[in-house]
């Protein structure tokens, strides 16, 4: 049994079971034992992958879509360039270095990260060096026009899940069983979370994320009041599936197995994102999938000037990255794009032909 499990299962005993939103958010965010706040998960010798660790192609595009973005606010200096959850630092420092070829650019950026790990926070600063600035949540960032990035920081969100009954929705729990050990279970009416369910859900099952849906409305809030845009890039979520998922060591792992030890990430809601980024008086973009925004930013010319410089093997590498981030059957549609902007803001690079 691990820590935290031997903690869940106490907190149940006395309490009840969890919402799965609940678990999720120990799981990940438990201060002392939580997935993300002791460990290094990424690469080879991890349990995932994200897209800039597999291509410095990934960030340095998003760096150039920045600077495209900062010409369209007419230059802004200072501009917080703020990236939610930002793992090893890996985008942020491929994004830099790209937006340096702008030196009046890069000099007008602030960088700004938002990160609940101390051990990644530590990484990060290692990574770009003194001058960026860490904040544990996104409401103590000083307010001004600003540049907002998540990559798979939104599936790290807790999500509820439902199943269709008779009665109506029942949510689906953490409890224990007869020995003492977590076990799923349903709860046998509707809980305060069915509220959050949308009414036209097809089939029986519903997955929602409050903390996702409260996280862009403030980020909506912030661009549509102070000017500047959000990029969101997700994995996407199926509307009537279930897709909170666990994986340890490259592979898929039970949810409720060896909590704390394990990656939990569920789909992103990109529709609901930009339902209340509307809502917020802000305006979405998108969400468009990630190989069509990755060729909008010229990812085939990136490679190519990249192939032109690399020995075979490297080459070899190269064209796998670029078919690992836009293929069909690989990240390219498994992952999709949303952009935000305040609400009179021209579509940003990539979003062009998504007029609203
Ligand atoms: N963006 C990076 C890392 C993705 S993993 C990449 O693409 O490689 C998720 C990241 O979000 C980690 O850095 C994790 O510590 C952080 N994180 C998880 N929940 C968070 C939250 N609620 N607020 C801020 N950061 C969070």
């Amino acid at each position: 049994m691990t820590p935290l499990e031997a903690l869940l299962v106490q907190r149940i005993a006395l309490t009840g079971p969890l919402t799965l939103a609940a678990y999720m958010a120990e799981c990940l965010g438990h201060p002392r034992h939580g997935y993300y706040m002791r460990r290094d998960p990424f690469g080879v010798a991890g349990d995932f992958v994200t897209a800039p660790e597999i291509s410095q192609m990934f960030g340095e595009l998003i760096g150039l879509w920045t600077v495209g973005v900062w010409r369209q606010m007419a230059c802004p200096d200072p501009l917080r360039l703020v990236e939610l959850g930002p793992g090893r630092g890996t985008l942020m420092a491929d994004a830099l270095r790209a937006i340096a070829v702008n030196p009046t650019a890069r000099a007008a950026m602030r960088v700004h990260l938002v990160e609940t790990s101390p051990v990644l926070a530590a990484l990060q600063r290692a990574r770009l060096g003194e001058t960026v600035t860490h904040y544990a949540t996104f409401d103590e960032m000083a307010e001004g026009p600003a540049i907002v990035i998540a990559n798979e920081l939104f599936d790290a969100l807790p999500v509820h899940q439902f199943e269709r009954a008779a009665v109506g929705w029942r949510e689906r729990m953490v409890g224990l069983d007869d020995s003492g050990c977590l076990v799923r279970a349903l709860t046998p009416g509707p809980t305060p979370a069915v509220a959050l369910v949308p009414r036209d859900v097809p089939g029986d099952v519903a997955e929602v994320s409050p903390a996702a849906i409260a996280l862009m409305d403030r980020i909506a809030r912030r661009l549509a009041t102070q000017g500047g845009a959000a990029l969101v890039i997700d994995f996407a979520a199926r509307p009537g599936a279930a897709t909170l998922q666990a994986v340890r060591g490259h592979a898929r792992a039970d949810v409720l197995e060896a909590p704390g030890e394990v990656d939990l990430a569920a789909g992103v809601d990109f529709a609901a994102l930009a339902r209340v980024a509307a809502e917020a008086g802000a305006r979405a973009h998108g969400p468009v999938l990630q190989a069509a925004f990755l060729e909008a930013l010229g990812i085939r010319a990136r490679a190519a000037a990249l192939r032109r410089r690399a020995n075979p093997e490297q080459a070899v590498a190269i064209d796998a990255a670029l078919e690992r981030l836009t293929g069909a059957d690989a990240m390219g549609h498994l992952f999709q794009v949303l952009a935000v902007t305040a609400r009179a803001a021209p579509a940003p690079p990539g979003f062009e032909g998504d007029a609203p």
